[in-house]
């Protein structure tokens, strides 16, 4: 046996070490890392992130709110109440304060780029989202129902289902993406709203022209005139409830000086999406009851 096989015996264990066991000293406790919660307004160093602001600040708990600031669960305005303190509507704490005057911080960097705007921007940029969100729309709801797709399996599921899933969502897609990560590119309620209403009128007005031009190849005046009209309407509206919802997401982040929750827009989008669905059931119904005139 050599002496290499004995380093591992038990013999070689520590116990059976007649001289002090003296441990790695690489291998010894680090000291803990200071965390966030345990940064103060003193130690606050500005430009850490604007996107994670330590506002959750041990020795801010009874200040109260100077300004105008929504409580996280329902919604009602904190302004005046000590942070930290039960919601007067709801009863639910609030973590999250506006950050201490002075500081670089969400607020000042949004309030420097809305600074910025050139006169007309917010109308361009809403033009543009309702251009993408319109082609989105379109593009997804096609590949949704190409066949051999997961969506195509099953008619009735994709009308009342899928389709109005992937439409209400495409048709804000580009608007959302704009008041998540650039709010200060809008300027008004009505450029949010018209960013995806518009994506909306592009969507209908490109799938008439697919459905009455290359889905049909002689559609009657009765067709026409649903199409143009009903339809139309239909994705104009539903989109209207999913703007509206966006616009509140929008004015709150703009208002307040805060990010963009767009979770906030899920109720919204649930409504249109199943008002839209709803309506496509009927209209199953319609066709199954009076073909001639979906012809
Ligand atoms: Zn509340």
């Amino acid at each position: 046996m050599s002496d290499s096989d004995h380093q591992h015996g038990i013999e070689g264990e520590p116990q059976h070490n007649p001289h002090a066991f003296k441990p790695d000293p690489s291998e010894q406790k680090v000291p803990p890392p200071s965390r966030p919660h345990e940064y103060s307004e003193k130690t606050y160093r500005s430009g850490q992130s604007v996107y994670d602001e330590p506002d959750i600040l041990p020795g801010r708990s009874r200040e109260p709110v100077h300004r105008d600031w929504s409580c996280t669960h329902c919604g009602a305005n904190l302004r005046g109440m000590p942070l930290e303190t039960p919601c007067r509507e709801c009863g639910r704490r609030n973590w999250y304060g506006p950050p201490p005057a002075g500081v670089d911080s969400y607020e000042s960097w949004l309030k420097r780029l809305a600074g910025d705007a050139a006169p007309g921007r917010g109308t361009v940029v809403a033009l543009a989202c309702a251009l993408i969100g319109g082609l989105f729309a379109v593009v997804s709801s096609l590949m949704g129902t190409s066949p051999g797709g997961i969506m195509s399996v099953n008619m009735p599921m994709l009308a009342i289902v899928f389709g109005p899933v992937v439409e209400e969502t495409m048709k804000v897609a580009a608007a959302s993406y704009v008041v998540e990560e650039r709010p200060y590119l809008f300027t008004r309620r009505s450029q949010v709203m018209l960013s995806a209403v518009g994506a909306a009128l592009m969507f209908a007005v490109l799938e008439n022209l697919l459905y009455l031009f290359v889905y049909s190849k002689n559609p009657s005046t009765n067709l026409m005139l649903w199409r143009w009209t009903v339809c139309v309407a239909l994705h104009v509206g539903c989109t209207a409830i999913v703007a509206s919802g966006l616009a509140d997401v929008w004015q709150r982040a703009m208002h307040e000086y805060r990010r963009p929750r767009i979770s906030d827009l899920f109720p919204s989008l649930l409504t249109g999406i199943a008002i839209h669905g709803a309506y496509n059931a009927a209209v199953i119904g319609l066709e199954w009851k009076y073909p001639s005139f979906f012809r």
